[in-house]
């Protein structure tokens, strides 16, 4: 006999099937940066999902924990979520198995991975826009961010659009939210210097997805965009030094793109490129005397100190990665 009432049955029923937490064993040998790159995760990762490991007193067989459960809130959203508790919209998707960011319901416990929460301010609010259709008054309340200048751009969190391995992932867990690029926003200004439409221009429109293109002015560009505030500060300072335009070679390209460019153009392995995250970009090299040059040269260096510089002959890529990489092509 059933000693449960059939509405808990049913409701029990009815929530998605619980995820396993993540965990790991430790093995001999282990440190805590070997831990790190075995799972992915940075020493702050594995300490908020852990707080009490010790560096010094690691044991084999010890269980570390790579999640940890959270209990969805009221009003809570996917993005919500993933903005406060430092992780991505993509990452909550794949641990969870969730395939639609509707899903999710106040009571229902989600696998996080282990991230640092952001302290930050969250660079998304909430904008909402008053319309008159015929006569009856309508409120909308969407997710924007807003660049230097006023332009907001709305934020795009379908787990189609957004999840892991789709056309717009963001293989590096940025935190840059994919935004929308309308076309009449294009000619309108990011930052002092710089226009949306220089970020959002396709190289090479054959490997993009042509639903995710649009046409304006002879070229092609995205659709939807991530574009990071903190880089748009880095060219503008870097634009004044140069004292003359820069050219931005290649601004945000598509999880996809970047995978199809590589593999067919290139023939090689596609990077986890900061260009899908929205903040890197390759910029033509400006056309400058030796001394001024060199200025140039150094300001990059400084500017992107805890980030990317990449030197070519023709170009420069620079990225605001957080940590410090530097290579030649
Ligand atoms: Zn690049």
């Amino acid at each position: 006999m059933n000693r449960y009432h059939p509405l808990i049955v049913a409701l029990y029923l009815a929530l998605p099937s619980p995820v396993e937490a993540r965990s790991y064993t430790i093995r001999p040998g282990d440190s805590y940066e070997k831990i790190g790159r075995k799972t992915g995760s940075s020493v702050d990762d594995l300490l908020t999902c852990n707080p009490g490991l010790k560096a010094t007193k690691l044991q084999i067989g010890q269980k570390v924990q790579l999640s940890r459960p959270y209990t969805v809130r009221p009003n809570d959203s996917l993005w919500d979520i993933a903005q406060r508790e430092g992780t991505t919209i993509a990452e909550i998707a794949a641990a969870n198995r969730i395939k639609d960011a509707d899903t999710i319901h106040p009571g229902i416990v989600l696998e996080l991975p282990c991230r640092k929460p952001r302290v930050a301010a969250a660079r998304v609010e909430d904008h909402e826009e008053h319309y008159t259709p015929g006569r009856r008054k309508k409120s909308v309340t969407t997710k924007t961010v807003r660049f230097p200048g006023g332009l907001r751009l709305e934020v795009v969190t379908d787990v189609n659009l957004v999840g892991p391995g789709k056309e717009f992932y963001d293989p590096n867990q940025s935190g840059n939210p994919l935004l929308k690029v309308p076309r009449t926003a294009l000619d309108d200004k990011v930052s002092k210097y710089f226009l949306l439409a220089e970020f959002a221009h396709i190289g090479t429109p054959s490997l993009a997805r042509k639903e995710y293109t649009q046409a304006y002015m002879g070229d092609r560009y995205n659709t939807y965009i991530r574009l990071d505030l903190a880089l748009l500060q880095k060219l503008d300072q870097l634009r004044a030094q140069a004292g003359r335009p820069l050219f931005i070679q290649s601004g945000y390209r598509s999880y996809g793109y970047n995978q199809r460019l590589y593999e067919r153009v290139y023939g090689r392995r596609p990077t986890v490129s900061r260009h899908s995250s929205g903040d890197g970009v390759d910029l033509d090299l400006p056309p400058l005397k030796k001394k001024q040059r060199q200025k140039f040269n150094q300001k990059a260096e400084n500017l992107f100190r805890q980030g990317g510089v990449g030197r070519a002959n023709g170009f420069v890529h620079v990225d605001d990665r957080g940590r410090r990489a530097r290579w030649r092509y």
